[in-house]
């Protein structure tokens, strides 16, 4: 029938129930939602096959009784309750209707439920968004204010040497500040879609070597190598998004490692490149490799150096907004590798353009 099929396409689940409070029937949504075959909720009581409570716990259709014998009501208005099954309680928001005959008895009742599970998840992010941002920018702005305000009060008690130190990480300080906010304004362009790739020919072992020139300047305690072959092909893509992202693996190959070499590489591969960096730090266990790209994961522990978990985010956002793709291999204790495919010339690049 026309009609089933407009249902069972529908996102959200749709039940309907009889007066006794038995499902006559279930869209194809609400097997996902109840993770049941339908013809399993099929002529089940609603409470028992799809166990929705409220916040204290009590089942939604006998709480809902009240509400039915009131000819009035046609309408329940949208609602947050739990669906509770395998001992995992899945958050939905429930919107009801009432049919009624002439006598004002409910002869049917039009239930949809929509999985709001990835709201719920929306909000925990904003959650951990906004007390990373403000742990993030407290620890440099305490060292700002604190010595600009020292500086201002005893400018004459300290000796050059003390001043410079200060102001020195007064400006490295500012630096972290001005830095986190341009990652944020990454995420936000990356997940509103606005990210403009300017494509042109790069060289990428030349810009590799621009780029560990600069990590040279400061090795702390680590070798840099760098390995391209001889016929690496010019690659059509923006040339300084892909220095932001080789930045990001090399600072982190560093960040994560105790000394040892740090690699960046790069082969031809079948109509892309693929660029990799590798150290010999600490490593990666498997069952995280794959969150190391999602937003603010951060593997945290005393001792874990401080950022913002928004440095892999980006780098998956940039060589995806190319049309490649990023991805790790680690062995905890030893080290990892971190390597990324480019198209030549990715998508919206004619060919020969
Ligand atoms: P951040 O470095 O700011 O925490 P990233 O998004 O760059 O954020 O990295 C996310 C997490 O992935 C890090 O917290 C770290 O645990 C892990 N990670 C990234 N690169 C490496 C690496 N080369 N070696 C070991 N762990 C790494």
């Amino acid at each position: 029938m026309a009609d089933d099929l407009y249902l069972a396409a529908l996102p959200d689940a749709v039940v309907v129930v009889g007066p006794d409070g038995h499902i006559s029937y279930a869209n194809l949504a609400t097997e996902r939602l109840a993770r049941v075959p339908l013809a399993e909720l099929s002529g089940r009581p609603l409470d028992e096959a799809l166990p929705l409570r409220d916040g204290a716990g009590n089942p939604w259709w006998a709480c809902s009784a009240r509400l039915r014998r009131l000819p009035g009501v046609h309408r329940v208005p949208a609602r947050q309750l739990q669906l509770v099954l395998g001992g995992r309680a899945v958050p939905v928001e429930l919107a009801a209707t009432f049919l009624r005959d002439s006598k004002g008895q409910v002869t049917e009742a039009l239930c949809v439920l929509r999985d709001d599970s990835a709201r719920g998840r929306a909000d925990v992010t904003r959650a951990d968004l906004i007390s990373t941002l403000a742990h993030e920018l407290r620890s440099p702005l305490t060292s700002v204010k604190g010595f600009t305000s020292t500086l201002l009060h005893r400018w004459e008690r300290f000796p050059d040497d003390q001043k410079r130190f200060m102001l020195a990480t007064v400006n490295a300080d500012a630096d972290r500040v001005t830095r986190l906010i341009n990652e944020l304004l990454d995420v936000s362009r990356i997940e509103a879609g606005r990210l403009e790739i300017r494509r042109r020919p790069i060289e990428v072992p030349k810009l590799a070597e621009d780029i560990l020139a600069r990590f040279q300047l400061d090795p702390d305690g680590h070798t840099f190598q760098i390995s391209f072959p001889d016929d690496f092909p010019e690659v059509y893509a923006d040339a300084d998004k892909v220095a932001q992202v080789l930045t990001n693996l090399v600072e982190n190959a560093v960040k994560y490692s105790d000394g040892g070499t740090v690699i960046v590489s790069g082969e031809p591969a079948d109509g892309a490149v693929e660029i990799a960096v590798r150290d010999q730090g600490i490593g990666i266990p498997a069952d995280q490799i794959p969150l190391i790209f999602t937003k603010f994961y951060r593997r945290g522990g005393g001792g874990a150096p401080s950022g913002t978990g928004l440095g892999l985010y980006i780098a998956r956002g940039l060589v995806e907004a190319h049309g490649g793709r990023i991805w790790a291999r680690s062995e905890p204790g030893r080290g990892t590798e971190v390597r990324f495919r480019l198209p030549l010339s990715g998508p919206g690049a004619a060919a020969g353009e």
